[in-house]
């Protein structure tokens, strides 16, 4: 049969929206599962280039995934494993808030730990709401670490413009904490820029909860809706990784007296002394050393046996699972 490549819009109960040119095609996996992906808890994600073969009218299966460019990823804790949120991006774009759910920094920072590989951007949305001296200390000092960074207000309609521009000709996801205006802000995005497509008349989640990711296209760049999350677990893999999402810590590890070291309790690290003396900001150190911890999340069988298990996994266990 012959095979056909195509791009991966949306998933939903394993049925997966495919792109090819201008066709469209509801798939699924040949086989049930892709022999090439073991050990993830969703083989496939929004974003993916998928080879598929046409199996009926609009209908295909997909036998295999293409080699991915980058990837957001977090940790499942119910399914005990790393799951793709979407692939392939130019972006992304971490949609904060000053207030409502109220700015959280650490959020933001575990955001750009789950990035593998791709750039991205910070914008604080309700820009109308005023941050405390503090709080916008704290999100400036992105910008000083390389982030792009805007605030804008969905309500009032602020900055809107230049937040289209920076994204002009790019693929994006946008992601982003339950409540901080992820849908009213991509609502307005797109009905501003593309006021007779009919993809923005399409586009129109409301209120409604979105527990899956979806692809939409404008005229200027392609955008991905993620669902809105009200926690989110950096994906477990090499806990240097987490380091190396910590931008001022790069310098300065070359100092540490430990070849491999993860700042935590190694002796002689430059890292630890520049957060003493108030050279990296101690909160982000925190956020780190967070992080670095939650790497030891216990696997399910032998969890419940030792009676550690922790506040912690209890208080996320509530975590609504999204599909992407
Ligand atoms: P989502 O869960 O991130 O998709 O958030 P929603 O788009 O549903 O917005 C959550 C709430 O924030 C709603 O009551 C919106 O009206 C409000 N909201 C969204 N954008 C803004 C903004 O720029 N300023 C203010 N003050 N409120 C906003
Ligand atoms: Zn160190």
């Amino acid at each position: 049969m012959e095979q056909h490549i195509g791009l991966v819009t949306r998933g939903i109960n394993n049925i997966y929206s495919v792109s090819e040119n201008e066709n469209r095609y509801l798939c699924r996996i040949k086989g049930k599962q892709l022999t090439s992906v073991v050990g993830e808890y969703n083989p496939i994600a929004v974003g993916d280039m998928v080879a598929f073969v046409v199996s009926g009218t609009n209908e295909g299966l997909i036998t295999d995934r293409l080699d991915r460019k980058n990837s957001f990823q977090r940790w499942n804790i119910k399914g005990q494993c790393n799951q793709t949120v979407v692939a392939n991006m130019d972006m992304i774009v971490c949609v904060c808030s000053a207030d409502t759910p109220p700015f959280r920094p650490r959020f933001i920072d575990r955001v750009i730990a789950c990035c593998q590989e791709v750039p991205v951007m910070l914008v604080m949305n309700k820009n109308d709401i005023m941050l405390t001296e503090d709080e916008f200390e704290r999100f400036a000092l992105y910008k000083k670490l390389g982030y792009p960074i805007i605030g804008v207000s969905a309500k009032t309609g602020e900055n809107l413009e230049d937040l289209n521009r920076m994204l002009a000709g790019k693929t994006v996801a946008f992601v982003g904490q339950s409540g901080v205006g992820k849908s009213t802000l991509i609502n307005r995005l797109l009905s501003t820029e593309q006021k007779t497509n009919e993809v923005s008349a399409k586009y129109n989640r409301g209120k409604h909860t979105t527990n899956y990711s979806l692809m939409i296209e404008g005229p200027d760049y392609i955008l991905v809706d993620t669902p809105g999350v009200r926690e989110i677990l950096v994906p477990h893999g090499d806990p240097h990784r987490i380091a190396e999402s910590f931008p001022e810590f790069r310098e300065p590890s070359k100092e540490c007296s430990y070849d491999h070291c993860l700042h935590n309790d190694e002796p002689d690290c430059k890292v630890k002394l520049l957060v003493e003396q108030g050279k990296i900001h101690s909160d982000r150190y925190d956020s780190y050393l967070r992080m670095l911890a939650s790497l030891d999340t216990k696997a399910p069988e032998w969890m419940g046996k030792s009676q550690q298990s922790n506040t912690r996994y209890k208080s996320m266990e509530n975590d609504e699972q999204e599909e992407y």
